[in-house]
């Protein structure tokens, strides 16, 4: 048996993602080794309150037995199936079900994947191929946004637009176009109105539709609320004027709900707070609550006929994942749900969500705060050097990453997108759960006021 530590090991075999593999043989990993409730604990005992549900998505908290009941109940009774060949078994059947029952807009179908990046490759692939049924076959390029996170296969990369995912990966490929990113306070030109921006962005949308042809363009690709590009809340009439501009031109709108699905928004869906009508729905993350690998696709009647069209022609739907519809994932997810349901914790979570906007917008005066933004139960600080100018510190993410570090410090996992620090608790998160993610970021945020100081 080895004599490595834990950590020593980690350095020594893994390649973790989203870290610098160099800093990380000096610094070697946080382990953590349990979860309870919206606590995780590390392997010295220490307590964090997860202000981030993981990856945005631990909806339930880290502990909830119901979850760990489905999915033990149904690995002793069905482990694995498949859902190729006309093959099917009852989660997946009455998951497909309960996602249609709750969709914000009339759906048709469910496509099981299991993960949101595999989700948005084939609903990439899934377009071009009902394209080419409909009789389309040019109508083949998408739209997404700057600063947009849709994943990191080759094509959800290409859809995605923060450059650190596409530095050095040879993403974009050819196809994939990126308008505006929806963010008042770092895009609006001078004097511009929220109104005013959306406008500007809506015409900008038009105008590459009419450069590349309405006729070569197929969707136009949008998290509700972007999540990992910053927590970045759209212009109250932004999604109705893009709607519009899609609608016009027969351009498919799919929203990527990954972050904002199951309640995070204070609604079911983002969708619904964000006014928005997707002829396609990607859901994932907090749909098992992250307990199982799992995201799902809906797709309405217009997307579908043409799928079944084609497969008809085909002679088969050529596309599907061993994991698609997983037993284990789809009976956990499905428990997730009816828990999120019964337990109203929509209804909570758009509660706690007041909590913690109010919380956060007491520090939107301090000097080193440039904008306090969120909706429901996600939001982000964004920090800046110097409020007038929205500078940076000397370099971006400097300040960021040093509250985040203090934050952890004092017993708090949050994340720094570059310098906005992002809230994402659990659904479950109660007041005083809410009042501890208040007062830990306070704590974070005095001692960096005193590091700049320095
Ligand atoms: N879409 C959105 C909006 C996301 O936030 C994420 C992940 O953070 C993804 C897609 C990709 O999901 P996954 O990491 O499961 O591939």
């Amino acid at each position: 048996q080895s004599k490595l530590s834990l950590a020593e090991k980690d350095v020594q075999h893994q390649l973790h993602p989203y870290t610098d593999a160099r800093v990380h043989q000096e610094v070697g990993p946080l382990i953590i080794e349990r979860g309870e409730g919206v606590y995780v604990f590390d392997d010295q005992g220490k307590r964090y309150v997860e202000a981030m549900s993981g990856l945005w998505s631990v909806a339930l908290g880290f502990s909830n037995e119901r979850l760990i009941k489905a999915a033990e109940q149904q690995l002793r009774k069905l482990p694995f199936y498949h859902l190729f060949s006309h093959k099917a078994h009852s989660p997946s059947i009455e998951l497909a079900e309960k996602l249609i029952e709750i969709a914000p807009v009339p759906m048709s179908k469910v496509f099981f994947t299991n993960s949101g990046s595999e989700a948005n490759d084939t609903v990439v692939k899934m377009i071009w191929y009902r394209n080419n049924a409909i009789g389309k076959p040019t109508k083949k390029k998408f739209i997404s946004r700057l600063n947009a996170y849709h994943g990191i296969t080759t094509v959800s990369a290409s859809l995605t637009g923060l450059p650190a995912n596409q530095r050095g990966f040879d993403v974009p490929l050819s196809g994939f176009y990126h308008v505006g990113c929806p963010h008042h306070y770092r895009y609006a030109k001078p004097g511009e109105t929220e109104e005013q921006f959306a406008d500007r962005l809506a015409a900008e949308l038009e105008s590459v539709i009419l450069r590349e042809g309405p006729e070569t363009i197929a969707a136009f690709y949008g998290e509700p609320l972007m999540g990992a590009g910053g927590v970045i809340v759209p212009p109250r009439t932004y999604w109705e004027k893009i709607q519009a501009v899609c609608s016009k031109y027969d351009i498919l709108v799919v929203a990527d709900e990954v972050i904002c699905g199951f309640g995070r928004t204070g609604k079911m869906f983002g969708s619904e707070t964000f006014g928005i009508k997707p002829d396609v729905m990607v859901v994932s993350k907090q749909l098992s609550s992250s307990y199982q690998p799992i995201a799902a696709i809906l797709i309405n009647d217009k997307v579908f006929e043409g799928i079944a069209d084609q497969s008809h022609t085909m002679g088969t739907l050529g596309h599907g994942f061993t994991g698609s519809g997983h037993p284990v994932a789809t009976a956990v997810a499905l428990e997730n749900i009816r828990i999120i349901q019964e337990e109203h914790l929509v209804e909570h979570a758009a509660e706690m969500g007041e909590l913690l906007q109010a919380g956060l917008a007491h520090f939107s005066e301090h000097p080193l705060v440039g904008e306090v933004r969120g909706c429901g139960l996600i939001a982000a600080v964004e920090l800046v050097a110097d409020r007038k100018t929205k500078a940076p510190m000397d370099v971006v993410g400097k300040l960021g990453r040093y509250l985040a570090g203090r934050a952890q410090e004092h017993g708090m996992i949050t994340r720094a997108m570059g310098d906005s620090i992002a809230f994402c608790p659990p659904l479950i998160s109660t007041k005083a759960e809410i009042q501890l993610v208040l007062d830990t970021f306070s704590r974070a945020l005095d001692d960096t006021d005193r590091w700049f100081g320095l």
